[in-house]
């Protein structure tokens, strides 16, 4: 069999990680099994539907790398085909047209509750024959849904589902304006598409069972399918806006790594072993659905954390540029002030958790600061440091080797001669040259500032320190 999964956002919002995440499992599994994957466009409430929704979930799909095979299709662009098959199921008399008003339907309801009866149509046009029909009068059609039996599929994920036919009721296909609805439109699209496995959130498991009565009515094979539990915010509440960024596209603004997000996503409700960290070669070798949990998995910042750091460090640095040059932009940061931003990636990771965090510790090399952070100013720029920064600063004034190496035996050389630690020659002169007390080793801050630089800060640091004492 060859596998085609896809992958069927409505475009009424971004692209959230939930969908984010059923888009990966398609489509890890449409690639580990050298299948195809199809991206579809629901867009057939008009209403809720928006453009700009379709170019966030291209762009979304984009920056996590989830290409697609075949598609984009749009629903909308397939109205005929929709008529077409409602027409079939009408010769077929597998669906009929239905001329209930809205005044039967809310009586038949409320009848229905009030007798603790099961809610849904009572089947009341299924048997006109043609004479009892004005077809010009408003009408819907309602698929003929079997009276008898059960739905019985075994999903990939949750195990064996089953359903009574008796508690489905006769679903509308097609509005009295003619257009076809949700259901129906999946249905058709998914065997003109030959998809093979289904694999959606569960959010839409109550619709199967629908769905494959309407798949077995049309005539075919009825795919195979796999419903994916929802995502639950730290709280362990359904993950909503309140848990703070939802959409894919937040997390690319937060700093986080498409790497970082996809690794995270695929470990969020799916398992091997104890592996955590897997590079999309890896996913795909090792995915299979029968491993996703049943349960819904909760989502973990401090994990996601983790991993992004983890690929900032461990990508090549051009790749992590190729992520890290947004915020550059946003931060009109100017590479070419500075020292090569490759070498500084991997050892700039190790101090932050994001691009957006990376971005604004590698500041000081590419431009200057007008003042220093408070807080290590106030600790580190203190009179006592005046002297041990005027003896480093003729040091450095001489130095004609600017390398790393030589930089930092200058450092000892100075705490040496005025027999302090090296903490107390160390500290002050990070502070005066990063701005901060963040930095690498200091000879390799040193080498990466450059020679004018370094001076000119110490010389700010110096001022500072002066100003401190006149004020005191
Ligand atoms: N369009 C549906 C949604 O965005 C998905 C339908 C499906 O995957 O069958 O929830």
């Amino acid at each position: 069999m060859t596998v085609k999964t896809r992958f069927a956002p409505s475009p009424t919002g971004y692209l959230h990680v939930g969908g984010a995440r059923t888009a990966l499992y398609s489509w890890l599994y449409a690639k580990k099994h050298q299948g195809d994957f199809v991206l579809r466009i629901e867009d057939t409430d008009r209403e809720r539907s928006t453009e700009e929704s379709v170019a966030a979930i291209f762009e979304g799909m984009e920056w996590l790398m989830l290409g697609h095979d075949e598609g984009p299709f749009y629903q909308t662009q397939r109205f005929d085909r929709y008529k077409e098959q409602i027409e079939h199921l009408l010769e077929e008399g597998k669906a009929y047209r239905c001329y209930c008003s809205k005044e039967r339907l809310e009586k038949l309801r409320e009848e229905q509750q009030a007798n603790k009866q099961n809610i849904g149509y009572d089947g009341h046009c299924r048997n006109l024959s043609a004479d009892e029909q004005d077809t010009s009068k408003p009408h819907v059609i309602r698929f003929k849904n079997p009276l008898e039996g059960k739905v019985v599929f075994n999903d990939l994920i949750k195990g064996e589902i089953a359903v009574s036919n008796s508690e489905l009721d006769d679903l509308i296909i097609a509005r009295t304006d003619g257009t076809p609805t949700y259901n129906f439109t999946v249905v058709v699209d998914d065997l003109d598409m030959g998809i093979s496995h289904v694999i959606r959130g569960d959010d839409h498991v109550n619709n199967t069972p629908r769905q494959i009565n309407m798949i077995e009515a049309l005539g075919s094979e009825v795919p195979k399918y796999a419903h994916v539990p929802m995502i639950l915010g730290e709280d362990g509440k359904r993950l909503s806006k309140r848990h703070g960024a939802v959409g894919v596209m937040q997390y690319r603004d937060q700093g986080y790594l498409p790497q970082a997000v996809l690794n995270y996503l695929v470990r969020l409700g799916w398992s091997h072993g104890d592996q955590e960290v897997f590079s999309v070669e890896e996913m795909i070798e090792h995915f299979d659905l029968k491993d996703v949990n049943r349960a819904p998995s909760a989502f973990n910042t401090e994990k996601l954390n983790w991993l992004n750091q983890h690929y900032m460090k461990s990508l090549p640095a051009e790749e992590v540029l190729k992520h890290l040059q947004w915020h550059i932009d946003q931060a009109g940061l100017e590479l070419s002030q500075g020292p090569d931003i490759k070498k500084l990636i991997p050892a700039m990771a190790e101090r932050v958790k994001t691009l957006k965090e990376l971005v604004l510790a590698v500041q000081y090399f590419y431009q200057d600061y007008e003042e220093f952070d408070a807080k290590a100013a106030k600790k580190h720029l203190r009179p006592v440091a005046r002297e041990p920064l005027e003896l480093a600063k003729k040091k450095l004034s001489e130095q004609s080797e600017w390398s790393a190496e030589q930089l930092h035996a200058l450092v000892s050389a100075t705490a040496e001669e005025l027999e302090l630690g090296m903490g107390k020659v160390g500290m002050p002169l990070r502070v005066a040259v990063t701005g901060s007390g963040m930095s690498p080793d200091l000879g390799i801050t040193l080498e990466w500032i450059g020679k004018e630089r370094v001076i000119k800060r110490i010389d700010m640091a110096l001022e500072f320190i002066a100003e401190r004492e006149a004020q005191s």
